[in-house]
């Protein structure tokens, strides 16, 4: 069976004290993840080894680096490399945010070194995906989203894209409060499963984790995870709340 996952992004919020509080909070919860269900917690780089030592006991629950930059090392005051996050024992990063794309000029190719990178220091790449609202409104958001994972990931081996998860976040659902129905979810999901198909083959398309990003909450959570190719949600807003977080991991099939 394909992981099912739940995975929060804080952004730029909360501070470490209230970030320590609310994963206690959603721990206190004690909900007890079947072997294919993971919830995870991509947390600000600060917070990544306290959000680490507190799930460290829990099992299948996670952390996540929110960014990583796209060279290896160097002189670039103020970023932070795969390497380095590998080194705090961190397993995954968040690649290719659409705030990322938008607000920090991330370009595909910029995205696909740093998925190589993550790759390289075995860090699990969550990679976001997904169409603002004019190309929705065009009805080209195949075309547009299936070049995002053709030209940032589709040069690597089978073996090496197996396991990375995808995010599909469309742009216009993303902090808006307006969610795509489970039906707009499925139908992209299974249209970037059937891309995979085609370049790698069924078995591995059936692999991976295509996660749905976009004003995931805790009374939509059930429909949407329900969807045949949906394989759970990166939450933003509702990922802040423990409460509604925890009915969101609750929610996982
Ligand atoms: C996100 O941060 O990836 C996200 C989907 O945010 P929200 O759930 O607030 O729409």
């Amino acid at each position: 069976m394909r992981k099912k996952i739940a995975a929060a992004n804080w952004k730029m919020n909360c501070t470490f004290q209230q970030g320590e509080k609310l994963i206690d909070e959603i721990l206190e919860a004690n909900i007890e993840l079947k072997d294919h269900q993971h919830a995870i917690f991509a947390v600000p780089y600060p917070y990544l080894l306290m959000a680490r030592s507190e799930v460290e006991e829990e099992r299948n629950y996670d952390v996540a680096a929110q960014n990583c930059y796209h060279k290896k090392s160097g002189a670039y005051t103020g970023e932070v490399s795969a390497e380095m996050i590998h080194s705090l024992g961190v397993r995954y990063c968040v690649i290719g945010h659409s705030e990322r794309r938008e607000y920090f000029q991330e370009t595909n190719e910029i995205l696909m070194e740093k998925v190589n990178l993550c790759l390289e220091n075995y860090i699990i790449p969550i990679f976001c995906c997904g169409e603002p609202l004019n190309i929705r409104e065009a009805g080209t958001q195949n075309e547009y989203v299936g070049k995002q994972l053709k030209d940032s990931l589709f040069h690597l081996s089978a073996d090496k894209i197996k396991d990375i998860i995808i995010a599909y976040e469309p742009i216009w659902a993303i902090g808006t409060g307006k969610t795509a129905t489970s039906a707009q979810a499925q139908e992209m999901h299974h249209f970037l499963r059937s891309v995979i198909t085609e370049k790698y083959g069924e078995p591995v398309a059936n692999e991976i984790s295509i996660l749905y990003g976009g004003s995931v909450k805790a009374n939509n959570a059930s429909e949407l995870f329900a969807c045949p190719d949906v394989d759970g949600g990166l939450v933003g807003g509702a990922s802040l709340v423990s409460t509604d977080f925890i009915e969101i991991i609750k929610a996982l099939p």
